[in-house]
């Protein structure tokens, strides 16, 4: 067993001539926070979405959980279960109700019996503040209350690892408290988490380690008081005097 959750060495990602990812190491200890920032464009998006094999790597290794997802014995179905991803937009599915929604993979993937599934997605929602929503329709939902039960739903694959692709971008401002704070919850739960945010005050609380990239590769990584208040990289300190 590898000590790390995900261990990603020398990660290269082209689309054609542009290269996006010019050789990524990036390790997440077990029970880890990290915060992933950079500048729009730096490649964070791709490299979570390498992860969980959203996207083809073009060369270097990614191993979660010990289990190398770019050989072709893994089984990435399996693999991507241990996953679970959090985007910008939430992607519910409109036409179920919230329950529904919550249920469907651990059924479908035969992890659970109906009544499992649905005892878990009612504690999900608990968990994050929607028990009263089972039965709602995901268009009668805030913004907010969407990406609370884009969060119960990734959760309801028991996922080892949680990817969240700036989960609060999208939601108005009055919104993102609330989705912060289960994902505050779920950090001292001990899960294990990388976060692509433009929250500065959520990284500085949660993040055991905050991760700058830039044009394709990590510029700097550290605790974020050091990351935040005694940036070394010029890069670092650009891109922070602009955000805080
Ligand atoms: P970030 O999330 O840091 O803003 P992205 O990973 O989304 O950055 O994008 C990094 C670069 O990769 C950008 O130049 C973007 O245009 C390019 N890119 C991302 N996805 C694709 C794709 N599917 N096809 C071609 N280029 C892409
Ligand atoms: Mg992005």
């Amino acid at each position: 067993m590898s000590e790390y959750k995900v261990n990603v060495t020398n990660l290269k990602k082209n689309y054609g001539a542009n290269h996006v990812l010019k050789g990524i190491d990036f390790k997440v200890a077990n029970n880890e926070v990290v915060v992933l920032i950079g500048p729009s464009g730096s490649g964070k998006s791709t490299l979570l979405r390498c992860l969980n094999k959203l996207e083809e790597p073009t060369s270097g290794s990614i191993v979660i959980d010990g289990q190398d997802i770019s050989l072709s014995s893994t089984n990435i179905d399996k693999a991507r279960e241990n996953i679970g991803m959090v985007f910008q937009h939430f992607n519910l599915f409109n036409n179920m109700t919230v329950g529904e929604n919550i249920m469907l993979a651990p059924i479908e993937l035969g992890k659970s019996s109906k009544d499992e599934a649905k005892k878990q997605a009612k504690d999900l929602l608990e968990t994050v503040g929607l028990s009263e929503k089972f039965d709602a329709m995901p268009s009668s939902l805030s913004g907010g209350q969407k990406q609370r039960v884009a969060i119960a739903r990734a959760l309801a694959m028991n996922p080892d690892v949680m990817l969240f692709d700036e989960p609060t971008s999208a939601l108005d401002p009055e919104m993102v408290g609330d989705v912060l704070e289960v994902m505050k919850d779920l950090a001292k739960k001990g899960m294990t988490m990388v976060v692509v945010t433009h929250e500065m005050g959520f990284a500085k609380e949660v993040a055991d380690r905050v991760v700058f990239m830039a044009d394709g590769r990590v510029m700097e990584e550290g605790k974020p008081d050091q990351v935040f208040d005694h940036p070394q990289n010029e890069r670092t300190k650009a891109f922070l005097d602009k955000v805080i």
